[in-house]
């Protein structure tokens, strides 16, 4: 469950899995060499007895080399705490004629822990929220992602057909930093007014740009101001995303109103609306997401809100939040 995100990281190979919280523990890699053997137990058991105050994961990834009667040992130990991911490395050479190790060393990677950032592990013990915002991307949207790759979290973007060409680089830069992209229809027109024809015109066109620049569809949609009639649940192909918190931001451009909003209104499994278009509407990120962070909050797509609250959603069937 929670080894499901990092197996999508296809670098980190032959890991092994230890979960404390939950008391699962799976054995660190075995050799058949009594040597490497020895020297893996003496070198983990500290990790192995430090339980849950050392941190919430473990991983133990290893990579080995053999030339001649001599071993090459690699061993990356990653651990998660309060919402950091760091990786050690630990390299040690063999011989195995002589039966002795003949070097080692230790490596702190912190460089490693901001790629770690965009998959990092989501505890379901604990409150998620997924922030959306609808009507970009604009030359604003730049600025959102910026404050969301720093703290290495991801959001949806709700993007307008219109606003495509232009900005191809930063739907690109959303898809890489593994921001959830869902469809905001093409022109923003009312649904309400549009025929079942139309509506299937402004879906499919959308589909389409993003297709071209991400080569994947937009997982979601959200209808352009949100309305919802028969028409469009029957025609959209995907589910149907609203929200149950609205920071006002198209109206009040004042991030700090915004901010407050979000950091009294939130609640677990709440999907929040904003717009990325708009300066004040940034700067909320840099009050709202520290604050919510510190207070245990997780910040998750809308598809990832849906999956960690047990919903396999349908299409044409509408979410406002997930608990
Ligand atoms: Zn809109």
């Amino acid at each position: 469950m929670l080894l499901y995100l990092y197996d999508k990281k296809e670098d980190i190979q032959n890991k092994e899995y230890h979960d404390y919280q939950n008391n699962i523990s799976i054995d660190y890699p075995y050799f058949n060499n009594l040597i490497i053997d020895n020297y893996l137990n003496d070198y983990l058991e500290p990790y192995r007895n430090q339980g849950s105050d050392w941190g919430d994961l473990l991983f133990i990834d290893y990579d080995y080399e053999q030339i001649d009667e001599k071993i090459n040992l690699l061993l990356y130990i990653y651990q998660e705490n309060q919402n950091v991911v760091s990786k050690e490395i630990h390299q040690v050479e063999f011989n195995t004629m002589e039966g002795e190790i003949t070097s080692k060393s230790n490596l702190v990677d912190t460089s490693l822990e901001y790629d770690l950032g965009s998959t990092k592990v989501i505890d379901q013990e604990k409150p998620m929220l997924a922030l959306t915002f609808d009507d970009g991307p604009n030359h604003n949207t730049t600025r959102v992602l910026d404050i969301l790759e720093k703290y290495g979290i991801k959001a949806t973007f709700f993007i307008l057909g219109t606003n495509i060409e232009g900005n191809e680089k930063t739907i690109e830069r959303m898809k890489n930093l593994g921001m959830e992209i869902g469809n905001h229809m093409y022109s923003h027109k009312l649904t309400t007014n549009l025929t079942e024809e139309e509506i299937k015109e402004e879906i499919d066109k959308t589909n389409n740009l993003i297709y071209e620049i991400t080569e994947s569809y937009p997982t979601v949609l959200r209808p352009s101001y949100g309305t919802i009639n028969k028409k469009i649940k029957k025609t959209v192909e995907q589910p149907i995303i609203t929200w149950n918190v609205d920071t006002q931001d198209w109206k009040y451009h004042n991030s700090k109103r915004i901010a407050n909003k979000v950091i009294k209104k939130a609640s677990d499994g709440d999907i929040i609306l904003m717009h990325d278009i708009y300066r004040a509407t940034a700067n909320s990120l840099e009050i709202m997401i520290p604050k919510l962070l510190n207070e245990g909050y997780q910040f998750v797509t809308v598809s990832e809100l849906l999956y960690y609250k047990g919903i396999d959603p349908e299409k044409g069937k509408v979410y406002a939040y997930a608990t």
